[in-house]
């Protein structure tokens, strides 16, 4: 059976800014981490969706596969919901259950 996971949301520095993070996985190799567009703190795997000036719309560097995501987020809902589904498909990839708190 899988193991479940929970992701945190919260709100970053602004408004215009959210953290999604979870506790490190053991069995997830860091590079498969990292190169998915996430970072760790402490024992924690953290990664953000946030506003960007110089391009004008939200970013946030989560994804699954190769590619970053290169859609032109105009909502913060929008690109949560981007970087949350990506975020989904890859932990259950990685055999995990996935709840978002
Ligand atoms: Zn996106």
């Amino acid at each position: 059976m899988a193991e479940k996971i929970t992701v945190y949301v919260r709100k970053g520095r602004t408004d215009h800014e959210r953290i999604l993070s979870f506790n490190r996985p053991p069995d997830i190799p860091q590079t498969d981490i990292l190169e998915a567009g996430m970072a760790f703190d402490g024992n924690a795997v953290v990664s953000a969706v946030e506003w960007n000036d110089r391009a004008g719309h939200f970013i946030h560097a989560l994804h699954v596969g190769d590619e970053p995501c290169r859609e032109h987020h105009q909502s913060l809902a929008g690109a949560l919901r981007c970087a949350e589904a990506q975020l989904f498909t890859w932990l259950v990839l990685h055999d995990y259950e996935v709840e978002f708190a």
